[in-house]
């Protein structure tokens, strides 16, 4: 596995893309909206969960819409909500209509499904355009394993109605933990094998957060399963994102796999994240720049914004080495996965 190599005499401009030393242009920016979870995945929080954040470091709506004006103004044309659980947060709604103002070219949500039925029309109504939803096996058993006490049925309830909403296309994430859901492949598929127009089932390698490191089942065993029962052809292109989709010929489904653990695809990162208080994490991997929010309190201008984050873009490492061992820094529900 290759990471990307320092673009010679690169030099950190202020304006055009949001370049980083590697030459990636960063188009795509994940909101963390809270590190609050009413879930403990395995592979997410450890069992005895964390402290939560105290509310007056979390970002408010308005600030995060400030320094989301000022990303869009510097080329992320993709906005992704995320958390913990980010319908958690009260109203979500309302922070969704003031991004959909913003006109970026997507603005999306990635949720547990837990509370989809009651807020998928709401959250449709203010702007939202697709749902990701979390869920890791269809067996009762298995899902309230993994996830230390969810009920998957409220899940595919939730996932309906976010399809009844327009919500769509749904991506369904999965994360494959070894000895934990290596049977569940085979039903997810086939249980969202009626929806194959609107529907995707993402397989998604585990990856080892310091306090919740669980063994990744690779993709590449999924798909060995898989085919078991279907023809899997792979797709060209995918959505740009770290998916490599393949399609089942049977049902006509589209099936991506996300294996940042054995398929490396660091040289195509183009996304962003910013934490629940601020913080902006370049590399999921790692936590190296101070959090936004000072400067946002502090009064900063655009300008001054937008040169901090060109500066903290810029100096964003070249990847990952989790493939060698190396745990990744922090808690996935703080950093907004
Ligand atoms: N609570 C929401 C959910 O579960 O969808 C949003 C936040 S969650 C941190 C975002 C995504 O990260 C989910 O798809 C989740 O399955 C994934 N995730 C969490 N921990 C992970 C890990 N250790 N490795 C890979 N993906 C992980
Ligand atoms: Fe909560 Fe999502 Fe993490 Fe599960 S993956 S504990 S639902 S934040």
């Amino acid at each position: 596995m290759t990471l990307p190599a320092p673009l010679p005499g690169a030099q950190l401009g202020d304006d055009g893309p949001l370049l980083d030393r590697f030459g990636r242009a960063h188009t795509y920016l994940r909101v963390s909206v809270t590190d609050r979870c009413n879930f403990r995945c395995t592979y997410c929080l450890p069992e005895d969960g964390l402290t939560w954040k105290p509310r007056d470091t979390l970002l408010t709506f308005e600030e995060i819409v400030r320094l989301a004006s000022v990303f869009h103004g510097l080329g992320v044309r993709r906005v992704r909500l995320t958390g913990g659980e980010p319908l958690l947060r009260s109203d979500l709604h309302v922070l969704v209509r003031m991004l959909a103002n913003l006109g970026f070219d997507d603005l999306s949500l990635t949720t547990n499904g837990h509370r989809l039925v009651e807020d998928a029309p709401r959250l449709a109504e203010a702007g939202l355009t697709r749902v990701n939803v979390s869920c890791d096996a269809i067996d009762p058993v298995v899902f309230s394993r993994m996830t230390r006490g969810g009920d998957v049925r409220r899940v595919l309830q939730g996932i309906d109605a976010a399809r009844a909403a327009g919500l769509t296309p749904i991506k369904v994430n999965a994360v494959m933990v070894e000895g934990e859901n290596d049977d569940a492949p085979l039903a997810l598929l086939e249980h969202f094998a009626p929806y194959a127009a609107d529907t995707i089932v993402r397989f998604i390698e585990s990856m080892p957060f310091e306090r919740a490191a669980r063994p990744a089942l690779p993709g590449s065993r999924v798909r060995a399963l898989l085919a078991t029962r279907y023809r899997l052809q792979p797709i060209g292109g995918g959505d740009g994102g770290p998916a490599v989709d393949w399609r089942v010929v049977e049902t006509g489904q589209r099936v991506g796999f996300v294996s940042p653990m054995t398929e490396h695809f660091c040289e195509r990162c183009n996304r962003l994240r910013l934490e629940a208080d601020g913080h902006l994490r370049t590399c999921l991997s790692r936590d190296e720049t101070p959090p936004l929010r000072e400067l946002l309190r502090a009064n900063a201008s655009d300008d001054a914004l937008a040169r901090a984050i060109r500066g903290m873009v810029w100096g964003k490492v070249a990847g990952h080495e989790a493939h060698l061992g190396t745990a990744f820094e922090g808690v996935m529900t703080r950093i907004g996965g």
